[in-house]
């Protein structure tokens, strides 16, 4: 029927409406309506939104035991993938020889900077990765003054132990530790 949609969203702000009085909850919960308890905002910085594990800002790179142990090996995919640009990696790093170095059997970048003043948390870097060493973070709290001092975060702002990724986002990393676990089973011979 022509403009049901615009009577069906009458309809939500309508009760939308009754829901920010307590007598339009009463109203609402005798006619078998079922209402919420109309708030719809809160005391913000003192209370603290409970984001869902998919909500996701700027990424963060992983580590396993130790920040030497990082998974990056300074591929380079998510820098060329990244549409505004904002990933900077010199690397991997290279002994006097030029030869590649490695920390934990694996070469490492130099340096990694993402510019989060620019980085739009598309995750493209996250999906193209093929070490599992990129993950999206849920910190948000990142105002600042300075322009570079604090929105470029360098290797060791990006670094977090692999135990900070189960926490914030669970399923994600459960499935994430499947895959390597998979990984190394194969790279042992054992599967
Ligand atoms: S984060 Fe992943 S894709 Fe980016 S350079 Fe490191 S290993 Fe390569
Ligand atoms: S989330 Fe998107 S914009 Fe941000 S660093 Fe990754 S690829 Fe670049």
């Amino acid at each position: 029927m022509i403009g049901s949609g615009v009577l069906r969203g009458m309809g939500v702000t309508f009760k939308t409406f009754l829901e920010t009085y307590p007598w339009g909850r009463v109203l609402l919960r005798v006619a078998g309506v079922p209402a919420t308890n109309g708030l719809v905002t809160i005391q913000y910085p003192d209370e603290k939104q409970q984001h869902h594990e998919r909500f996701r800002y700027f990424p963060f790179l992983i580590y396993d035991k130790t920040p030497e142990n990082l998974r990056c090996v300074a591929c380079k995919i998510c820098e060329q993938e990244c549409p505004p640009a904002c990933i900077h990696i010199v690397g991997p790093a290279k002994d006097e020889q030029g030869r590649p170095l490695k920390a934990h059997g694996r070469t490492y970048p130099v340096e990694f900077d993402i510019d989060t003043s620019i980085c739009m948390s598309c995750r493209i870097c996250v999906d193209v990765c093929p070490f599992d060493a990129i993950f999206m973070d849920n910190q948000y709290e990142l105002s600042a003054h300075d322009r570079y001092g604090s929105m470029v975060f360098d290797k060791a702002k990006l670094l977090k132990p692999a135990e900070y990724f189960q926490q914030i986002k669970p399923t994600e990393a459960k499935t994430v530790d499947a895959r390597l676990a998979a990984k190394q089973k194969k790279a042992d011979g054992l599967a």
